[in-house]
């Protein structure tokens, strides 16, 4: 992430650099199109393309030396690739991974432990924005340089996703991560269904990716923070996250957010307990730095936003960069009226290992 902010920081601070940025969002087909992270087809000359995470770009296509395998437009030199099995079903990844790959899966895809039903009607769709919201996600936390490592490599450190609906008995699903395992209700894709969540809980907005990006900082917590030199500065920033969390919870439904949390905190339901502000803290991180490499990718100068680059100063790593964030939004935002956030998770803990879940419709 050191790498990533120094990019940053020198990028706001210049002139734009021009579409060769690594993390442009706008990419261009071998015949000049412009191409989006979602695209599989060049929309003006019809050639294949593929997304290729390590290096954050896309690509149209050449057909490679064997059946099925692709070169890069990009960078010949990169390597012989293979599209990702999925790109056929309805999660249609545009993904790529190494031709001597021994997964079918490129490495978001990978991640899946549970993929919704399909025999029933609205998941197919559901399925297919919720896989564009994960792999966004993917995509940024290889852009910042975090490990993304599938449990299907190691069980016990590795990161996995089910994405389930209600069960034979009729019991709904709890949106939430647990010891690298991240739930998703599925009908959280469902649009009317959300809005109508998220203004039953008062929420300013409730995204998929905001979903995704709450509970992968739990997972990021485990990784980074737990047993590590970070705990007590992470202690001394969010608060001690011994303290009880079924307490912690109970006094939140009960009393509710203080009534100056903007002063302190990035959402309510941050002020819930020091794992719940660090969550927030890190999705709200990556909301601000997807926004604005968005704008920086489309072209914006940022010479006069001067503002900005408190901000976003460099950090040394993924963890400092976080402490960073959550002073700077503590500082930056007294007195301002930053836009509440929350995915209003609301949870259980086992005390022993990291079991949080977050449980919308109980
Ligand atoms: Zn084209
Ligand atoms: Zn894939
Ligand atoms: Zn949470």
């Amino acid at each position: 992430m050191y790498r990533f902010f120094e990019q940053l920081s020198s990028r706001i601070a210049a002139p734009f650099i021009g579409e060769s940025s690594r993390n442009s969002r706008v990419w261009h087909c071998r015949c000049g199109q412009s191409l989006f992270f979602r695209n599989s087809q060049c929309l003006a000359c019809s050639a294949a393309l593929g997304y290729q995470p390590e290096q954050s770009r896309l690509s149209s296509l050449q057909p490679g030396p064997q059946t099925d395998t692709w070169l890069l437009d990009a960078d010949p030199e990169a390597g012989v690739f293979r599209r990702c099995a999925n790109l056929d079903s309805p999660a249609a990844c545009n993904w790529l991974l190494p031709a001597n790959d021994h997964d079918a899966l490129c490495i978001a895809c990978s991640l899946n432990h549970t993929i919704p039903d399909l025999s029933i009607a609205e998941n197919p769709e559901r399925w297919c924005k919720v896989e564009t919201a994960k792999r966004r996600l993917i995509a940024q936390l290889f852009s910042l340089g975090l490990q993304v490592i599938p449990k299907t490599v190691n069980e016990e450190t590795g990161l996995a996703f089910d994405f389930i609906g209600i069960d034979l008995e009729g019991k709904l699903p709890t949106t939430g991560h647990a010891n690298g395992l991240i739930t998703l209700d599925v009908k959280e894709a469902d649009d009317a269904h959300r809005e109508q969540v998220r203004v039953q809980m008062h929420e300013p907005y409730r995204t998929l990716l905001g979903h995704f990006r709450h509970e992968v900082g739990h997972y990021y917590w485990d990784r980074l923070i737990a047993n590590s030199q970070w705990l007590e500065p992470f202690r001394g920033l969010f608060g001690d996250e011994r303290a009880s969390y079924a307490q912690s919870l109970e006094r939140h439904y009960q009393q509710g957010a203080p009534p100056d949390w903007q002063q302190h905190y990035v959402s309510a339901y941050a002020t819930m307990h020091p794992w719940e502000d660090w969550a927030e803290t890190w999705a709200h991180y990556l909301h601000m730095m997807d926004a604005v490499d968005t704008a920086l990718g489309f072209g914006m100068s940022a010479r006069k936003w001067t503002s900005i680059t408190s901000h976003f100063h460099p950090a040394r790593s993924t963890t400092r960069s976080i402490l960073a964030a959550r002073r700077s939004c503590r500082s930056s935002m007294r007195g301002s009226s930053w836009p509440a956030c929350s995915t209003s998770c609301l949870g259980a803990w086992g005390s022993r290992i990291s079991i949080h879940s977050c449980c919308h419709h109980r």
